[in-house]
């Protein structure tokens, strides 16, 4: 029995599922999130491995904010959706990939 992918059930080898993985991964969302005491963090979902990491300090350094990483997201402090998003195209992320709701 050939191997079968578990999520479309096509051959392994005619499935593409892995690279559309990779493609949904690239997506990029920015958003705010209203916080306790009317404080607004700016949120970068969509990095994941080692990059969050990389990504997470060169935004705070860019946007001179403080800011965490954790479970596969950037929360950054204050309302900086279009900073961050400007930082992001300047460390080479493509405008398409970068969804700001
Ligand atoms: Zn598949």
């Amino acid at each position: 029995m050939p191997d079968m992918c578990p999520k479309c059930g096509l051959p392994k080898e005619l499935c593409v599922c892995d690279i559309l993985d990779r493609e949904t991964l690239k997506k990029i969302r920015i958003y705010t999130e209203k916080k306790k005491f009317r404080k607004y963090v700016t949120v970068v979902e969509g990095l994941t491995g080692d990059e969050i990491e990389r990504t997470a300090k060169e935004l705070k350094t860019r946007l001179a904010v403080g800011g965490t990483f954790k479970n596969g997201i950037i929360e950054l402090q204050g309302n900086n959706k279009d900073k961050a998003k400007k930082a992001l195209l300047a460390l080479g992320y493509a405008e398409d990939s970068i969804d700001i709701t």
